[in-house]
């Protein structure tokens, strides 16, 4: 596949695995990243590779952006402040990285007439809408900034392919996980920080009682999510928001059995491990689960792993690399 590809958020979670999928590929991929959150340990193997460039460089800066742009046939938009947390306790940053960010992008895609943005939306834009499945059309209010950046994202995008033309798709990911999410910090995602806990031998610890549920994607989903929404010819594909999910929905409680069942392979005392409940934190939804029938018809997106064989290969992976 010889196409030009720009990936922001390169050395983070989703965009190093997008990034070494489409190098792998043939593809020509410049990746772009300013390192807030990312590490290029996760790029390091790409470096060397001469159908990859990384840029060292922020979306904040319009400059960067037009000049990351330059000559690509389509971007694949992931580089954001990711975190409801994050975003409660800093809104500005959030709101400059996300939107402000998200709006030098339109714009250095409009101008450089990119084919295609496929960006990066969220399942928390579904906010307090109590509906279950979530399906794309019915979201309810937002419950943190960072949500809020996500849906603006979705109304910036929209109103660019009106106002110019530029053809967009926005994935609303769900709870992605799998190799290379980062385990450390605060901002932890669940899966990564609890199998690390379980690992190290300490409880993990869940906020709330452990019936909040989640859809939990595994990231190769997401890659073939990526890559079919690109290169859709198909017209109903562009200007519009995919859900991408498995399309189940699993407990907090569950989640940790199942990594303890995994991690028990290697070493069978993980069993024993007992949880640790906390308070529940402000602005997490209490229920996610989503309908994904709209990426399928009009995508021919069918996700390749369900939760427990993504965790299977995820706990493998951070077996053998923490
Ligand atoms: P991540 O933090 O691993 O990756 C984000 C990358 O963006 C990092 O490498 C970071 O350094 C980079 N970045 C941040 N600010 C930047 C800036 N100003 N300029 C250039 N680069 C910058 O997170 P991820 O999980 O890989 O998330 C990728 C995208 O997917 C984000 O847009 C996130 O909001 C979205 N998303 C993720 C999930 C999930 O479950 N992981 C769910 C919904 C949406």
């Amino acid at each position: 596949m010889n196409i030009k590809i720009l990936i922001t958020g390169a050395a983070g979670f989703i965009g190093s695995n997008l990034s070494e999928y489409f190098v792998e590929k043939g593809c020509d991929v410049v990746g772009l990243d300013n390192l807030a959150t990312g590490n290029l340990n996760n790029i390091a193997h790409l470096i060397s590779c001469p159908n990859f460039e990384f840029i060292d460089g922020d979306i904040r800066n319009i400059e960067t952006c037009h000049k990351a742009v330059a000559g690509r046939t389509y971007v694949l938009h992931q580089a954001a402040l990711g975190s409801v947390p994050r975003s409660i306790n800093d809104p500005i940053i959030t709101n400059e990285v996300n939107i402000s960010g998200f709006l030098n992008m339109l714009v250095a895609c409009k101008d450089a007439g990119v084919k295609k943005m496929v960006y990066a939306a969220s399942s928390s834009t579904y906010g307090d809408s109590k509906a279950l499945p979530k399906v794309e059309e019915v979201i309810g209010k937002p419950l943190s900034p960072y949500a809020i950046t996500k849906y603006v994202n979705e109304l910036y995008a929209d109103v660019f392919y009106k106002s110019y033309g530029l053809n967009s798709i926005g994935l609303r990911y769900f709870n992605v996980f799998g190799r290379r999410q980062d385990p450390n910090g605060t901002y932890a995602a669940v899966i990564p920080l609890f199998t690390k806990q379980l690992m190290n031998k300490q409880s993990p610890l869940i906020n709330g009682d452990g019936t909040y549920s989640r859809d939990f994607t595994y990231i190769d989903n997401v890659i073939q999510a990526n890559e079919k929404a690109m290169l859709s010819e198909n017209p109903e594909a562009v200007n519009t928001i995919f859900n991408v999910a498995c399309g189940e929905r699993t407990d907090l409680n569950t989640l940790i059995d199942l990594l303890k069942q995994s991690l028990s392979k290697h070493d069978k005392a993980i069993l024993d491990i007992e949880t640790t409940y906390g308070p529940l934190r402000v602005g997490d939804v209490p229920h996610s689960l989503a309908s994904i029938d709209k990426a399928k018809k009009i995508l021919d997106y069918q996700p390749q792993f369900n939760l427990k064989e993504g965790l299977e290969e995820a706990v493998e992976w951070y077996w053998s690399h923490l």
